[in-house]
């Protein structure tokens, strides 16, 4: 039996083919991004005890308790943001799931969404499964701004919700605060929702802010905010984020919620829930970073690769166009099989496979992983 599509151009993610070329070719592997170190032994035992504890049964449908006062108390430290952990704050699978829901809940059929490419490749299926229409807007590049005057243009009618994604995957990019001037403005007089993307709030470099829309009381008004604790305790296999939002988005938003998952995994959001009252785990998190960052950026400074400027996120790009003129589709395949070292081409992250001559590298990797890494891509 056949079933018509309602993904008809979507294909297996890249994630999961290059991860896969890395693996059959015994590549290095700084494609898809998750770290090769491992997580606190401390919160390894937090999840045992809590196992031991008993907490092994569903757990409540907005989350355990304990860990929306945890993120509540985070977000009003950090941003000077009050959300309820009653009414305003929903644990989730994984930022994943938590996109699709705010997706799901807001986008009827036939709006309009603003997704600012090159975008993580999850946003334009949920909207396109809820028969919403992308509207794209591109990075400026290589210095990878948003031009805000392209998003007035883009803006119409039917404009429903609008992606955000900063610190930015892949470019590394962040909103600065004329950033969010500019998108106050734009959306001042309209009935616009942002879902902002922020699951790399915490790694975040060179002294720079984190502009989370929270911070501001008339974007976080019509705002999702999403965010993971994959990325910030080294954890991506665990799959639990959170999302923050006012009451009445937060009640439509766990309508999905609910059917989606119903609840997430118990004995790790009891384990989290401990482990965040140690704030220095994430305040550190950015210097923890910023120095495989500029590690990865010395080891490869003789190569015939040019960095992009990374502000934040895991990620790296390098342009190779002194290398090869192939597409970056190709010469990343090639670059796994013959070299040894995997990467992420960008241009899928663009529904047109606009292409820069750049490859995005995950740097969230041992000093040994990164050493060898570099010493194969300066040989090229
Ligand atoms: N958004 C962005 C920009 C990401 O890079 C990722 C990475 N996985 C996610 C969302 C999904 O996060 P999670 O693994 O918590 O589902
Ligand atoms: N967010 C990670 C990346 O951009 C991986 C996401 C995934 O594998 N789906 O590499």
């Amino acid at each position: 039996m056949q079933i018509k599509s309602k993904l008809p151009d979507v294909g297996v993610t890249i994630f999961t083919i290059m991860s896969k070329l890395a693996n059959d070719h015994h590549a290095i592997n700084l494609s898809q991004g998750f770290p090769d170190f491992g997580t606190h032994p401390g919160l390894l035992t937090l999840v045992y005890e809590s196992m031991r504890a008993g907490h092994n049964q569903y757990a409540p449908m907005q989350g355990v308790r304990d860990l929306r006062e945890r993120i509540s108390e985070k977000v009003s430290e950090l941003y000077l943001a009050d959300y309820d952990p009653d009414s305003e704050i929903t644990v989730t699978s994984g930022a994943t799931e938590a996109l699709f829901a705010a997706i799901s809940a807001a986008v009827h059929p036939g709006d309009e969404v603003i997704v600012l490419e090159p975008a993580f490749d999850s946003y334009v299926p949920v909207i396109q499964l809820n028969g919403g229409i992308p509207v794209y807007v591109q990075y400026t590049f290589p210095d990878c701004r948003i031009d805000w005057d392209d998003v007035r243009n883009a803006l119409s009618a039917k404009t429903r919700l609008i992606i955000l994604n900063s610190p930015h995957n892949p470019t590394g990019a962040v909103f600065t605060e004329s950033d969010i001037a500019e998108l106050k403005n734009i959306l001042r007089d309209t009935e616009v929702l942002i879902l902002s993307d922020e699951v790399y709030e915490h790694i975040i470099f060179d002294g720079i802010r984190h502009e989370s829309v929270c911070r501001y009381p008339e974007l976080r008004q019509r705002s999702f905010v999403v965010s993971s604790f994959g990325k910030t305790y080294h954890t991506t296999g665990w799959k639990i984020g959170y999302c923050l939002a006012p009451a009445p988005l937060s009640k439509e938003f766990q309508r999905v919620h609910q059917f989606l998952t119903f609840a997430s995994n118990t004995p790790i959001q009891y384990a989290y829930a401990e482990f965040m009252k140690n704030k220095e785990i994430y305040l550190s998190l950015p210097a923890f970073y910023q120095q495989k960052r500029d590690k990865f950026l010395s080891l490869i400074r003789d190569s015939r690769f040019k960095a992009v400027p990374c502000c934040g996120t895991y990620f790296q790009m390098l342009d190779y166009s002194a290398i090869s003129d192939e597409s970056d589709v190709e010469f990343s395949k090639r670059m796994t099989i013959e070299n040894g070292v995997a990467s992420i081409p960008p241009s899928v992250f663009y529904h047109r496979c606009v292409d820069h001559k750049v490859l995005r590298f995950c740097f969230a990797k041992k000093d040994k992983t990164l050493e060898k890494a570099a010493e194969r891509l300066c040989r090229i």
